[in-house]
């Protein structure tokens, strides 16, 4: 089969890779669209070590599976594979296993091939009002409802979502589609008016909110959020950057500020956003791209600006 695959130093489209081959307990999965994420990117950067393929956001059907109920159904999966007996397990926290894998990004390899394997019970079947356009955003927005999870979020809140790129956009949608008040901060001029288009103000931000997100990927981000939480507020990190912070933290103790990091999130939640339309995703759409030229559709990716990038496996 074909599968990209990060060797440490490049990225190169390999056409001749064994079809990898599922445990019982696992579900082999032809990947129909599949998405670059900035963890992708930041893979290709050093980030984590990873080797192999790539690939976390995705759609696909099943082919194979030791539950024969699962076969041919359209699905999207959760992406850490966790062991189930650990006491971090079970205590519900399976997305913080200590000896979690996670597809495309650690010790797994993922879905930016015509093939790829999850556990079984990773799976979440696709309604069929869900496009796979749409459908391949699950995981994102995922990420983006996990903040629902996290800070009680209701009408009348005063939020502001910093940053712009595909994250914020997405949390933006979340936080208004739970009855928030939000305001987008951002600096790309193509963005903002896709907000707007979206239903989401944008603004410069004013401080006294009762909850910021960062999304923003850079180091910067944190600080400014803290100039614009309210005293009792609370800060979401939604931004994974590799580098440090060198921030002064005094306003955190002197505004009592709660910071909250966030990672992966619930897929039902963002399923039936999707479903609904509370949700909407074909505007982040930027290209996409035939797996043939996955590697095209990196460098297109890395380009400032860019929204969403699809990979076409197959269909
Ligand atoms: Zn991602
Ligand atoms: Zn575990």
């Amino acid at each position: 089969m074909r599968a990209l695959r990060w060797d440490g130093i490049r990225l190169t489209l390999a056409r001749d890779l064994p079809e990898p081959e599922p445990a019982a307990d696992e579900a082999l999965v032809r990947v129909h669209l599949a998405g670059i994420c900035r963890t992708d990117l930041e893979i290709t950067r050093g980030y984590l070590g990873f080797r192999g393929t790539p690939g976390h956001e995705w759609v696909g059907r099943v082919v194979a599976a030791g539950d024969s109920d699962l076969v041919g159904a359209r699905v999207v999966g959760e992406i850490n594979f966790s062991c189930g007996v650990c006491a971090t397990c079970r205590a519900g926290l399976g997305r913080h296993c200590p000896t979690r894998r996670v597809l495309g990004i650690a010790g797994a390899d993922g879905a930016f091939a015509e093939l790829t394997v999850l556990p079984a019970r990773n799976l979440h079947r696709v309604p069929d009002s869900v496009p796979d356009r749409a459908a391949v955003f699950v995981e994102p927005l995922a990420a983006a409802c996990e903040v629902l999870e996290q800070v009680p979020v209701g009408p009348g809140l005063r939020a502001v979502v910093l940053g712009d790129g595909k994250l914020g956009l997405l949390v933006a949608q979340a936080l208004a589609g739970a009855g928030a008040d939000v305001v987008l901060v951002g600096h790309h001029e193509k963005k903002l008016p896709l907000a707007q288009r979206l239903g989401i103000a944008t603004g410069a931000g004013v401080p006294g909110a009762d909850l910021v997100v960062d999304a923003t990927g850079s180091p910067g981000g944190l600080a400014a959020a803290l100039a614009l939480v309210r005293p009792r507020g609370t800060i979401v990190l939604k931004t994974t950057v590799a580098g440090e912070h060198r921030l002064d933290l005094a306003p955190a103790v002197i505004n009592e500020v709660t910071v909250v990091g966030s990672r992966c999130g619930p897929f039902a939640p963002a399923l039936a956003a999707l479903a609904s339309g509370r949700t909407s995703v074909a505007p982040l759409i930027d290209a996409v791209y035939p797996l043939d030229d996955a590697v095209g559709a990196f460098a297109r990716a890395a380009e400032p600006g860019v929204l969403k990038i699809l990979i076409e496996a197959g269909g």
